[in-house]
């Protein structure tokens, strides 16, 4: 046999692969897209192989050191999309393999390997002729007695080289369990015991209703289990989870194993499916779909017949019945033996949507979701990529669902920012990552929206993506009225709280007719400053170039970026007046002003600060969902995809908060987050209401939101964006460099695009350096660079993407030499 070698990816940043030799007897192991340990410097790294080659040009390689997996954690698909991605956004495809792999799969601490179930002698001696090795390694485990060793340890104890892939082996098996010693590496299969009627009895009842007699006055709890099992029998259920006996039948563990010693039960482990369970029910509805849904759903499974990439844009205002045609669409790719994934933004992953498919799909519905434990998380990749999934939603990372025959993947709310993972490498928009996999799987993509992207409306507008619209709601429920009010006008007519009259003598009426109100304001906190009335000094964050939010309930100030805390200070830290006055509005103080105009109404508050328990969220939906509340405040979580046909009235407190980011978005997002929330009034036959309350009643935006004109205003739109050379127009890329120390980062910035600058291809545009919107976040200065690619030269980007690659790999350790750090964020959905 010749050499053989494999080229690794690692979970470093830099732009290569690094390859090994592979030693004799791991040589029937390798095969791409498995995990290796591999010698990286003076660690050990767990990379994937990406490449099997007899030749290298390479001398004197190291040797891999074990292979991790039985089979390959990733498929050819993934491997290119993969690589795409890394291309892309410029981070090293190691890095983004790790990233598509469930948190903590990826080894790179101390493994430990302990036994967790009896081995009997007859199967070892089994073993010991088909599998001596394995036999040996089993052997030296028992000697050990259910002590925790490490694998190290093994390794040196035992002369088994490969014992990885033995381990794996014995941990099908059931025998023991491999685990990673890294706090955060938690994720691993995990047993639960089982208990059933021992066969013997089981296939003799009468034996068994002896036996009962014979316990029934000397031990009647063991009775109770016998009987509890044998009820369960006879419905069909031959075993039942330890724990769920022990509470059905008050009995304790001591009195199973009695029963278990005496023969009579049996008591097993198994692996178990750990599941996030939503608590939430929606009644059920028949629906027949209308005829703008017939239309849409026609050309989606003409599509899906061709069996060849296409992307659709569904444009339909709230509630037209978008999540309807994902679903059925959804039933074609089932019964073509395909399989689908469904992003939703984190926020409005909600209990609805999830039973909706849930009661479609049934079981082959798995869900992924950040609130989900590690293991939970963990146990549903595992589902989907052994088959038992055939859809998966889920947020952002839901891209990289292990699934085979992907046929559909549905893009819910595609212009949702939190597509974009924008604070860790890989920085990809799980939006156009769903586009790239779709096209490699000759798959449908739909994107769908009540407010689409102006990227994604444009790729509409020229045929890129093929239009779906859906202008109407169903059940012909109208569109909200929308009111737009002028908070100066209040303020001189001396309303000096931050709900304006109208608004006010609306509530009241909802409160009277018990209908459902949905207050919205985007900031959290009680007040969002605090100034100084005597010199106008405002009191800001000592880390971050940001004004301190006042919490009541903590009585601190305190910063939203950092988490840093305060105390209110009694003078003005500038002028030592004492004239301090907290300004502008929180949720807080919007709670505390309803309750004044308001006290007998029942009034609930979803935040961040509010919803930070697992599940928070879900209780204050069912809270609202149920009337038991009349009245759901908040910030963004209240804005998107809640569905609740009570609710007749939409309030803002101020939309002026998202208007004034510096953003060249800025406009667009508060255009859409305006629409968005508008659209949870009036979602049944009762005609919703919608008041919007701004300091700038004149800006151009209103127009469009009070008379539902989208698609004028995306013109409107487009025809600045075009001026001004900003997306869709151009690509955007963003480079920061931040660090503490300011003229570090102040002159590798400068020296970093100098260089850039005389490198860019015609036609490329370089905007900066300068400090950015927010020059300091946690102690760390920050400066950016934007660069602006024409959509013609972007054709040809591979000569631009060389250039950055270089510069970042060439400056990367002189700026860490200087305490400065370099990211990269293409298609950035935030500038400032
Ligand atoms: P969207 O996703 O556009 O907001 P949904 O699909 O959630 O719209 O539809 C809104 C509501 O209307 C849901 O409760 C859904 O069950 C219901 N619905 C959808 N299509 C129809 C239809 N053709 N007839 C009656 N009800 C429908
Ligand atoms: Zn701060």
């Amino acid at each position: 046999m010749g050499n053989l070698y494999v080229n690794v990816a690692l979970p470093v940043p830099i732009n290569k692969l690094f390859t090994y030799i592979v030693p004799d007897d791991l040589k029937s192991d390798v095969a791409i897209g498995k995990r290796v340990i591999v010698p990286f410097g003076k660690q050990e790294l767990t990379g994937i192989i990406v490449e099997v080659s007899n030749e290298s040009a390479w001398h004197k390689l190291k040797e891999i050191k074990d292979v991790l997996d039985p089979k390959p954690i990733f498929s050819d698909e993934m491997l290119k999309l993969t690589r795409w991605i890394s291309d892309y956004y410029f981070s090293s495809w190691g890095e983004v393999l790790k990233s598509a792999l469930p948190y903590g799969t990826i080894l790179e601490g101390k493994r430990t390997v302990k036994l967790i179930r009896e081995v009997d002698q007859e199967t070892l001696s089994q073993m010991g002729k088909t599998a001596p090795k394995k036999a040996e390694l089993l052997k030296f485990l028992i000697s050990r007695k259910k002590q925790t060793i490490s694998i190290k340890s093994l390794k040196n104890s035992l002369n088994l080289k490969n014992i990885y892939s033995l381990l794996n082996s014995l941990e099908s098996l059931g025998y023991i369990e491999i685990e990673n010693r890294l706090p955060e590496q938690k994720a691993k299969v995990k047993f639960e015991k089982f208990v059933s009627i021992a066969e013997s009895y089981r296939e003799n009842l009468n034996k068994l209703t002896a036996q009962i007699n014979k316990l029934e006055k000397k031990s009647p709890k063991q009775v109770d289990i016998l009987l509890f099992l044998l009820d369960q029998l006879k419905k069909g259920k031959f075993e039942v989870s330890l724990p769920e006996l022990l509470k059905k039948t008050e009995a304790t563990a001591q009195t199973a194993k009695k029963l278990e010693e005496k023969g009579i039960i049996k008591i097993t482990l198994k692996e178990t499916i750990r599941k996030f369970e939503y608590e939430f029910e929606e009644p059920d509805k028949k629906i027949v779909l209308n005829e703008y849904q017939k239309k849409a759903l026609a050309e989606i499974k003409k599509a899906i017949e061709n069996g060849k990439f296409k992307t659709f844009l569904l444009y339909g205002v709230t509630g037209s019945g978008k999540t309807q045609i994902y679903i059925e669409a959804i039933k074609e790719i089932i019964k073509l033996d395909k399989s689908a994934i469904v992003l939703v933004p984190e926020i409005s992953l909600t209990p609805q949507i999830v039973n909706r498919f849930k009661k479609n799909f049934g079981d082959i519905v798995g869900v992924l979701h950040s609130r989900m434990s590690l293991g939970e998380r963990y146990d549903t990749w595992r589902m989907a990529r052994e088959g038992n999934y055939k859809i998966i939603i889920g947020p952002r990372s839901a891209i990289f669902a292990p699934l085979e025959r992907i046929g559909l993947i549905v893009v819910d709310e595609e212009q949702e920012s939190s597509y974009k993972q924008f604070d860790n490498p890989p920085r990809y928009n799980a939006r156009d990552v769903a586009i790239m996999r779709a096209r490699l799987n000759n798959a449908v993509a739909i994107l769908g929206s009540a407010t689409p992207s102006l990227e994604s409306y444009y790729n509409a507008k020229i045929g890129k993506y093929q239009l779906l619209t859906l202008p109407d709601r169903v059940d012909n429920a109208k569109l909200p009225k929308i009111e737009i009010i002028d908070m100066i006008k209040e303020r001189k007519e001396n309303n000096k709280t931050s709900i304006s009259s109208l608004l006010s003598s609306k509530i009241k009426d909802r409160l009277n007719k018990g209908e459902g109100i949905i207050i919205f304001q985007n900031r959290r906190g009680y007040s969002t400053y605090i100034e100084c009335q005597d010199c106008g000094y405002v009191e800001m964050c000592d880390n971050c170039s940001v004004t301190l939010i006042f919490h009541k309930a903590h009585n601190h100030l305190r910063c939203h970026y950092c988490g840093s805390v305060k105390s209110v200070p009694e003078r003005c830290r500038r002028c030592n007046g004492i004239k301090l006055k907290l300004k502008g509005v929180g949720t807080q103080k919007v709670e505390d002003e309803i309750k004044t105009l308001f006290p007998s109404a029942k009034i609930i508050r979803m935040d961040l600060d509010t919803t930070a328990g697992k599940k928070s969220y879900d209780k204050i939906m069912k809270k609202f969902a149920n009337a038991e509340a009349d009245i759901l405040l908040g910030t963004q979580m209240v804005a998107k995809g809640l569905d609740f046909s009570r609710v007749t009235l939409v309030g803002v407190i101020s939309a002026d908060i998202p208007m004034l980011i510096p953003d060249f978005r800025s406009s667009e997002r508060t255009f859409q987050l305006l629409t968005q929330v508008s659209g949870r009034a009036g979602r049944s036959e009762k005609e919703g209401e919608v008041i919007i309350q701004t300091f700038q009643p004149q800006h151009y935006i209103f127009n469009y939101v009070v008379n539902h004109q989208i698609l004028e205003f995306y013109e409107s739109e487009l025809k600045i964006r075009k001026d001004l050379n900003y997306p869709p127009f151009t690509r955007l890329i963003l480079i920061e460099f931040k660090g503490e120390n300011e003229k570090n980062v102040e002159s590798s910035a400068d020296e970093f695009s100098n260089e850039l600058k005389s490198n860019l291809p015609q036609g490329v545009h370089l905007l900066g350096p300068s400090p950015a919107a927010i020059p300091k976040i946690k102690r760390n200065y920050r400066y950016h660079i934007i660069i602006k690619v024409p959509k013609q030269i972007d054709k040809n980007g591979a000569e631009l993407a060389k250039i950055i690659w270089q510069l970042k790999e060439k400056y990367e350790t002189k700026l860490n030499s200087k305490g400065v750090k370099l990211t990269i964020d293409v298609d950035p959905q935030n500038t400032i």
